[in-house]
């Protein structure tokens, strides 16, 4: 290791500190892992800010300008784990490497600096290893392109060079915030210029600021970047020319920063995909967020709808599966041809079964491809090439026995019938069964594949025995049993005996043959001439052998990657057919349906299910209660139908509400849905909403974001949207909350006509079914028993007169004398508006507030029968059936004290 950097006089820079921040300096923003020895070791601020998050030791090391200067230090078997952490935490690090032995660095002089440099950038968007990602998840680094010439245009790219996958799409302002949803990005690059054009136009959501990377105005040159992006993207494969300015500016930005992160490295990035918004259904942030699609609004994967209907076997399955789920398509015909294909698979289990088993033999293809490519893979990326090809052959025979394929599996079925089998056998020739993580210290080339790989193992093999046959002679020579040859990193091989017994080889006659190396605590080591001799030669032979193995990885590295485009193309084929058969496995073990999707206004759901609820309710050995839906429209009347869904709380009205929306989402993007039936016309935007949801972090209050996100339903839906409102205007003063309510009940049928699910408990509402032509009234049905309220959690025609809030209240445990109260004020107030409020009534109510007056007295009352009897119960003289019988009687004098 160097010696420490920073022991010099506090005036004069050591050589070592002048090159750390020499370093330092070309690196901003990064944490920098300065390589010394076998640790990963950090100064000053880095320091201060890695072992607070680390929750490692901070400790000092030498000084500068006068000042201690702060170290901490991470051992380099152990980097990875703390590297994961560091990102995860949002920081972005700077891996810098010795690049030469120390030894050669002493060469130029005892006080030369040995070389170092960076040898990649790690940030959140641009992570490759298996250890740093979900596999699972797709990881984004987006970027922002900005151009202004009069008028601003928006660019977004993004790309997961962790599979190679890019995408470009040009956005208007308004639909940025959108497509960041869709895509969330791990790390968002905009320039400066960008950054502060959006801040003033109230674009910048806070939950970017976490993510972004402010770049210089230069990096974001839509001129520069054409010239880089022939670099990034092979000739042939796509003309930057044919971009947008922003555009190009966006992917100019991306490819900049990937390079630069992996310092050089040939990036396997993908020709870009025009993401064209128009074909897929828009769903903004906080429809995302309220039917909680990839995640739940606590943000867990759990609960989920994309966790519930994950049925893949594969990780990339999963991945194109989230990204299908978040962004179904709006074109019937290719939604149609994705049905079709899942309605192969559902009407042949044989055939999905076996697909399914074949599947889970095929490894993570296109994340092994890019790690190759990067120089970051190992023998097990290549055997993974391997695996996925021999995987993918199989999947190619079982489909092609099927006659009458649909278009989509035809399709996959040609793409891995093409898989290069030439290819994976030679790397199951080649690869051994039990691989090793790195190439680095060999033993992954399979005996008997290289005639001079095993000759040289051979060597090291016989050297072996010959070394056990000098410790047998040596052993009978100096008469000591307990001699032994061992080996060691530092010594080599060496003789080594008990402490106790080591004079006797310093002694004669044995001096003249054993030369001293070390003496430990408890035992002495020696070596011969002979045992020298020999360590030469296993040395050679070990490293002829590394470097035949080395040679063999580089050469089935080019070979994988010279068909790089190709093997990119079967994991997209792997992934796609992993979807089609999870998708259709669901279909068949929960009963879902095949919709019939067109380009008409309906919405007709018969016997629908809410994916997630049912899955719960079940669990919990229920059964989920089905209902209709008809918002059905044609453009002669006008739109679609809005319904007014009112009931009791916890009747089910959210449930319903979002089983709707989920259903249009779980169609488009070409899934059976959760109904015995279900018709729909291509939805083009979905919007969800739920009333009163805090977003304090953003600075914006309950009923502020509501309103915020009402406007913007009532500006953006068209008579082809699926709307769905929950509990709109609860948020403020009856009144206003009511009549804005109705207004925008109003609105979202006379002026957009789209098909909308409208739960509300203003009870006034539903009179507008009376004026409103396409205006329905539906309820949640309850039971009122003993009292109490039973949910049936079934949809019929008609309004509900009253929330049974009360019920609700004391099924939550409300305390008794409050629910009391309310009843009592609940009375007063409906009679009062109704007008048979006497004036007694009246101001009964108000002489009674405060209502707390009526709550505190929770004290056990000497009257309350429940309480007499309990002061009778003597609980340690009851036998354990008496026990229960008292419970019994217990309830059953509540029961009586209450219908008296
Ligand atoms: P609130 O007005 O209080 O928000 P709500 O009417 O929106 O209530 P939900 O939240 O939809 O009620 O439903 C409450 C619970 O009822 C759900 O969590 C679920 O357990 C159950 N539930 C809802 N719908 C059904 C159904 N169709 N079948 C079976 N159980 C259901």
């Amino acid at each position: 290791m160097d010696q420490t950097p920073f022991e010099a006089a506090p005036a004069a820079l050591t050589p070592m500190m002048a090159q750390y921040f020499e370093i330092k300096a070309v690196n901003p923003g990064y944490l920098l892992f300065y390589r010394m020895g076998d640790f990963y070791e950090l100064f000053f601020e880095d320091a201060e800010i890695a072992s607070a998050a680390l929750g490692i030791v901070l400790t000092k090391r030498g000084k500068h300008l006068g000042e201690d200067i702060a170290m901490c230090g991470v051992p380099i078997h152990a980097a990875n784990d703390y590297l994961n952490k560091l990102i995860r935490l949002g920081h972005r690090v700077a891996i810098c490497e010795q690049m030469e032995d120390p030894a050669e660095a002493k060469k130029r002089g005892s006080k030369s600096v040995v070389r170092r440099d960076v040898v990649r950038l790690v940030t959140p968007g641009t992570l490759t290893e298996d250890d740093h990602l979900d596999a699972r998840s797709a990881n984004y680094l987006a970027s922002l392109g900005m151009v202004r010439h009069g008028e601003t245009d928006f660019a977004l790219a993004w790309a997961d060079i962790s599979t190679g996958e890019s995408f470009v799409a040009d956005l208007a302002a308004d639909r940025l915030a959108d497509e960041m949803a869709r895509i969330a990005p791990a790390e968002l690059l905009l320039t400066e210029t960008a950054r502060a054009a959006l801040a003033e136009r109230h674009l910048l959501a806070p939950a970017w600021a976490a993510i972004a990377v402010t770049l210089p105005d230069e990096a974001g040159d839509s001129e520069a970047a054409s010239a880089r992006l022939r670099q990034s993207f092979p000739a042939g494969d796509f003309d930057p020319t044919s971009l947008s300015r922003a555009s190009r500016a966006a992917l100019g930005m991306l490819a900049a920063y990937v390079t630069e992160s992996q310092k050089g490295r040939n990036v396997p990035l993908r020709p870009p995909v025009l993401d064209a918004a128009d074909g897929v259904m828009a769903i903004d942030a906080a429809t995302r967020a309220s039917l909680e699609i990839l995640l739940t609004q606590r943000g867990q994967a759990r609960g989920s709808l994309r966790q519930s209907i994950d049925l893949t076997v594969t990780a990339p399955g999963a991945r194109l599966l989230a990204a299908r789920l978040a962004a179904p398509l709006r074109e019937a015909p290719a939604i149609n041809q994705r049905l079709d294909a899942v309605g192969h698979l559902v009407d042949d289990p044989l055939l999905r079964a076996r697909l399914r088993q074949d599947l889970k033999a095929a490894p993570d293809l296109a994340r092994a491809l890019s790690r190759l490519a990067l120089e970051r893979g190992g023998p097990r990326d290549l055997a993974a090439i391997g695996k996925a090809v021999a995987a993918a052959l199989e999947l190619a025979g079982q489909l092609s026995r099927q006659a009458d394929l649909p278009p989509v599996l035809a399709r996959l079925t040609m793409i891995l019938g093409a898989a290069p089998r030439a290819l994976a056998a030679e790397l199951g020739l080649a690869l051994a069964d039990d691989l090793p993580l790195l190439s680095r210290d060999g033993g992954f080339v399979r005996a008997g594949y290289d005639g001079l790989l095993d000759e040289e193992r051979a060597l090291g093999t016989k050297t072996r025995a010959v070394i056990a046959a000098l410790q047998a002679r040596l052993m009978d020579e100096t008469e000591l049993r307990s001699l032994k040859i061992r080996h060691n990193g530092v010594l080599g091989f060496f003789v080594e005996v008990p402490a106790g017994q080591g004079q006797k080889l310093l002694d004669e006659p044995h001096r003249q043959s054993f030369i001293h190396r070390q003496t430990l605590a408890n035992a002495m080591r020696f070596t011969t001439t002979e045992l020298a001799e020999l360590q030469t030669r296993i040395a050679r032979a070990q490293g002829a052998a590394l470097d035949i193995e080395h040679a063999i990885f580089a050469r089935l590295r080019a070979a994988v990657l010279a068909e790089l485009a190709g093997l990119q193309g079967l994991a997209d084929a792997l992934a796609e057919l992993d979807v089609n058969a999870a998708l259709a496995e669901m279909s068949a073990l929960r009963s879902y349906c095949r919709p019939r999707v067109d380009d008409s206004l309906a919405f007709a759901i018969s016997g629908g299910r809410h994916p997630v609820v049912e899955l719960t309710v079940k669990q919990e050995g229920l059964s989920f209660v089905a209902n209709d839906a008809d918002l059905s429209g044609s453009e002669e009347s006008g739109g679609g139908a809005l319904w007014l869904v009112t009931g009791p709380n916890m009747g089910g009205k959210s449930t319903f509400l979002r089983q709707n929306a989920l259903i249009a989402i779980l169609a488009q993007m070409g899934s059976y849905v959760p109904a015995d039936a279900a018709h729909i016309g291509v939805v083009d935007r979905l919007f969800s909403r739920v009333g009163a949801s805090d977003d304090i972090a953003h600075g914006r209050s309950t009923f502020m974001v509501e309103m915020v996100e009402t406007a913007a339903i009532l500006n953006r839906a068209t008579s082809r949207s699926l709307v769905v409102l929950d509990e709109i205007g609860r948020g403020t003063a009856t009144f206003d909350g009511l009549s804005i309510a109705w207004a925008s009940v109003e609105a979202l049928h006379e002026q957009t006509g789209c098909r909308a699910l409208f739960a509300t408990h203003f009870h006034e509402l539903t009179s507008l079914a009376k004026t409103l032509a396409r205006v329905a009234n539906v309820t949640m049905k309850v039971r009122e028993w003993e009292g109490e309220v039973v949910f049936l959690h079934e949809v019929g025609p008609g309004a509900a007169d009253r929330s049974y809030g009360i019920q609700v209240a004391r099924l939550a445990g409300l305390p008794e004398p409050v629910i009391a109260r309310a009843k009592q004020v609940l009375d007063i107030l409906e009679q009062r508006s109704a007008g048979t409020a006497s004036s007694r009534q009246k101001a009964s109510v108000l002489d009674d507030l405060p209502l707390f007056a009526h709550s505190a007295p929770a004290a056990p009352q000497g009257k309350d029968p429940v309480y007499e009897a309990l002061d009778k119960m003597r609980p340690d003289e009851l036998t354990p059936r008496q026990a229960i019988e008292t419970l019994y009687q217990l309830k059953k004098i509540r029961d009586d004290a209450r219908r008296s």
